[in-house]
């Protein structure tokens, strides 16, 4: 089987939702890390309000200082018109590494498919927030860069529990018809089943056709996240997005934690034939350093364990 393509959101995902700010040159170090495991996306950082999101404030420093190879696509998050002003500012600074164009080459947009769930995340109705998207998304596209939707709670809310698979993928149209090039789908509470992951990818692959990239997020809220990537994966979808170290999850509701560890669905996927460019030891390295820098045990199964066979190997 060919390869998928895995985009690590860890340095804004999960740094964002850890109680203290990381020193921006250890988030500088983890990401100049992971840039080397053959990772094919990043997710560096985001252009949120400092007020709101302390742990993020150091953005634009963040990107002067990266050093990530050019073959690396690097992505930033966009919450509205004044972020993505800012993040076009950052733009304007040449990167470290000479051989790179810009510091970065995309920008995710989200939005949630529950209006309560949207509300108690952004404040404003789900109307609202497409609209001030489809601006960004334009803006966006017009100045180069790649675009990417995020729909939150697409496979559930824990506000208003079923979300209707009509109204995600009609949410997923609209972005795709504001120019973004792929439309991603969170599973922001760790809500999904295998099954209805199955159905939902299918219909998706169906309703929005070839032209745009479908990516799958999924948070191990319940111990269901790789199950929910394998049906993903069955169904066809070859585009994930996934935090080392299992680092972050949504500030909303309180508690809920945990995507996806990297180096989890890497050591699947590796075990299953399917490949994916990342080392999983290098991989796994950077999932132990930032350990370290958090200085709490992580819940990533594969850094507890070591990759399959590694008793063997005598390491
Ligand atoms: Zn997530």
């Amino acid at each position: 089987m060919s390869g998928v393509r895995i985009r690590e959101v860890g340095p804004r995902d999960g740094f964002q939702n850890e109680p203290e700010v990381i020193p921006t040159d250890r988030k500088v170090e983890l990401i100049d890390g992971l840039a080397r495991t053959g990772l094919a996306r990043l997710e560096a950082t985001s252009f949120v309000r400092a007020d709101v999101i302390p742990q993020l404030a150091d953005a634009p420093e963040v990107l002067a200082a990266i050093d990530v190879p050019p073959e690396v696509s690097v992505s930033v998050l966009i919450p509205n018109e004044r972020g993505l002003d800012a993040a076009l500012q950052a733009l304007e600074r040449p990167p470290v590494n000479a051989r790179r164009e810009r510091a970065f080459d995309e920008v995710n947009v989200f939005l949630s498919a529950s209006e309560t769930h949207n509300r108690k995340n952004v404040n404003r109705a789900i109307a609202e927030s497409l609209a001030g998207v489809e601006a960004v998304l334009g803006r966006a596209r017009e100045a180069g860069l790649r675009c990417e939707g995020v729909i939150s709670t697409s496979f559930g809310c824990p506000y208003e529990g079923h979300v209707p698979v009509e109204r995600v993928l009609s949410i997923a149209a609209a972005l795709r018809d504001a120019g973004a090039q792929e439309v991603g789908f969170g599973d922001t509470t760790g809500m999904a089943n295998p099954r209805q992951v199955s159905e939902f990818f299918a219909r998706a692959q169906e309703d929005l056709g070839g032209g745009v990239e479908l990516t799958a997020h999924f948070h191990n809220t319940r111990g269901q996240g790789l199950a929910n990537a394998l049906a993903a994966l069955d169904a066809g979808i070859e585009s994930f997005e996934s935090s080392f170290g299992e680092l972050g999850g949504c500030p909303v509701p309180p508690g809920a934690t945990g995507n996806i560890a990297t180096e989890d669905l890497v050591s699947m996927l590796h075990e299953m034939d399917v490949q994916t460019g990342i080392d999983l030891d290098a991989l796994i390295a950077c999932a132990r350093r930032v350990q370290e820098v958090l200085g709490r045990p992580l819940g990533s199964h594969t850094l507890v364990a070591g990759p399959v066979g590694w008793e063997h190997a005598g390491r």
